[in-house]
Formats: C-alpha cells, structure tokens, sequence
C-alpha cells in the first residue's frame, strides 16, 4: 500500500460533502453507517464456514426464493443500524415484503433502499457474492412518506448508489453523482482505503456475460446478438465468456474489463430477473457514472418509473458499444 496518499472512506465521505448539494450531516453519516454494516456482514462472510452461517433457514423471501442464512443476517445488520440512528425515514430490502418504518423518523429526509447479499446461491460455494444499496431523498419531509413518491422514485433520482463484493478482497464501490470510487478494505485495520479513484469502464470490450443456459428461452433477436458476440453474423472477432452468477460479481468486472453483461427477459422470466428498485437502478448509475450505459432493451434503467418495491427488470448493461450494439438487435434495427 503507498502510504504518500492513504483516503479512508471516512475522509473521502467528508470531501466530497462539500461537492454535493445533498450531502448534509445526515447524508455523510448514512454512508459511514452503511460502510459500517458492510465491515460487519465482511466479518461473518469471512467466517462463513465457521459461524454456521452456510446454509438455508428454511424460509422464503417475499420474492420466492430460498433465504439463507447469511441472507436474513446481512438483512437485519443494515436493517437495525440504519433503522436506529435517524438518518432514514423507512427502508425497503429483498428480505422485507413492505417498507419498514424507523421509530422516530417521521421527518428523516432520506430512503435506503438494499439487497444485502446478491449472490446468495454462491455463498457455499465460497463464489463472490455482494450487497447493493440506493439513497433516495423524500420529496417532502413534512408529510407523511409516500410510497408512490418517495420510494418508488426513478433511478434518475438517487443521490448515491453503491455496492460491496466480499471477493479476493473486500471492496466498497459508490456513486453520490460525481464519479465512481472503489475502496479495499484493510481488515487488520477495520478500514476501507481508496485504491480507484473515478472508476471509468472501456468504451467498448472482448467479454460477454450471461447464463447462456437461457439460450433457448431467449427471444430470437436475443439470440442472434449472442450469436454474433461468439463470432457469427459477420463478426469477426469472438467475445470471451464469462459467468459468476452474482450479478453484482460479474458487472463489476464488466466495469472494469468492458463488454457486456446481460440478463434479459426470457420465458421463465417474462419482465426479467433483476429487481429494478434495490439492484438494477444502482448498478446502473454506477455504470452511466462510469461512462457506461444500462438498458432493459427498450429504454434507459434510470428513467423507469417503478410501480412495486420488488419489480423485475430486464438488466442489459456495460460498455456503450456494446449496449448500443444489444438494443439494435434488439429493435430489430439490424439486418442480416
Ligand atoms: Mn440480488
Ligand atoms: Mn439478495
């Protein structure tokens, strides 16, 4: 590590309150607080095997999925942190079927909105896995909060976005709307440093990413692009593929490499398989942030306006060429 120019987060939280109209005391101390619940879930991740943490707890989650573990114990870290120190009026989780309310929080200003490990299948396995989140701020904090206005606001409209991965390392990635920064976490320290500073994604890239298992479930014009990301359809260069199967995992080498990642609607998953509210919104402000580009196919991730917490998304998204190169398939503006 060079010692000549060591950020903490904790410093960089600090700077960048004087470049953000939102960033109010309440606003920085959010942040710390969710870099907080990440050094926290990062410690029983680390001990998974050891804590009996692997495994399922027999639950479902209000999306139908298996809950393990390690699921229910991030949800009610960053629940129970953020929820007892006032800075947020209500949260909205994957583990939560409705908002929960904070004690007291009635003229709080801000909205966290989490999935508090994505990834979950791969946690066994000892694969990466994540946690994402999104700060919204309310329209109007003198009034009761309005889920129509308040929470299922459009992605546009996040003042910060982010995501942890608990990989090779432990890295905290955000967005307050000036640049991409990523952060490693030192745990002999309990401190995140900054190692990239205004994270920018290639322009165009060699690697794909899906779970071509879809293939056949995809719609055709979907295929044909897969095709040609393989070397068909006078492409004359064949893409790499790669597939963690944490979403969060494999879009942050996507920022990283360039390329493409893409989960589109397929006929299991007829409106797609990320949740626009608490994953696809923040991975996209950090993609457009970093120069990149999110789509469902049809329009801008950013500029869907939700309708339900739990709502799936198609989630295309990566390099712009690429992206680009997707949503004219996709419209049919190719012709072969
Ligand atoms: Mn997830
Ligand atoms: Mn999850």
């Amino acid at each position: 590590m060079k010692t000549s120019k060591l950020v903490t987060i904790d410093h960089h939280i600090a700077n960048e309150k004087s470049l953000h109209p939102y960033s109010t005391g309440e606003f920085s101390a959010l942040l710390h607080d969710i870099a907080l619940a990440i050094r926290i879930i990062s410690r029983e991740v680390r001990r998974a095997g050891l804590n009996e943490m692997f495994g399922l707890t027999g639950e479902e989650n209000p999306n139908g999925d298996k809950v393990r573990k390690l699921d229910k114990f991030a949800n009610e870290i960053i629940k129970n942190l953020i929820l007892q120190n006032g800075n947020v009026c209500c949260i909205a989780s994957e583990e939560e079927k409705d908002l929960v309310y904070a004690i007291n929080g009635e003229n709080a200003k801000y909205i966290l909105v989490y999935d508090p490990l994505d990834g979950s299948t791969n946690i066994d396995v000892n694969v990466t896995i994540g946690s994402i989140f999104s700060i919204y701020r309310r329209l109007d904090d003198t009034i009761p909060v309005n889920i129509n206005n308040d929470v299922l606001q459009c992605g546009m409209k996040q003042v910060a976005a982010g995501y942890a991965l608990y990989g090779s390392s432990t890295i905290f990635v955000y967005t307050t709307g000036n640049g991409v920064n990523v952060f490693t976490y030192d745990p002999t320290l309990g401190e995140f440093f900054l190692t990239q500073k205004n994270l920018k994604i290639p322009s165009s890239g060699n690697i794909y990413s899906c779970n071509e298992g879809n293939y056949y479930n995809w719609k055709p014009n979907v295929r044909k692009f897969v095709d040609y990301l393989k070397g068909a359809n006078g492409n004359e260069r064949s893409y790499m593929l790669r597939y963690i199967a944490s979403g969060v995992a494999d879009i942050h080498r996507t920022l990283l490499y360039g390329g493409i990642y893409l989960y589109p609607e397929d006929t299991s998953h007829p409106t797609g398989k990320f949740r626009l509210v608490y994953e696809a919104n923040a991975l996209a402000m950090i993609a457009e942030q970093a120069g990149g580009k999110a789509t469902d196919g049809k329009q801008r991730i950013l500029e869907i306006k939700p309708t339900s917490i739990h709502q799936t998304t198609p989630l295309i998204i990566g390099s712009i060429d690429e992206v680009n190169l997707y949503e004219k398939y996709y419209r049919n503006e190719i012709n072969l």
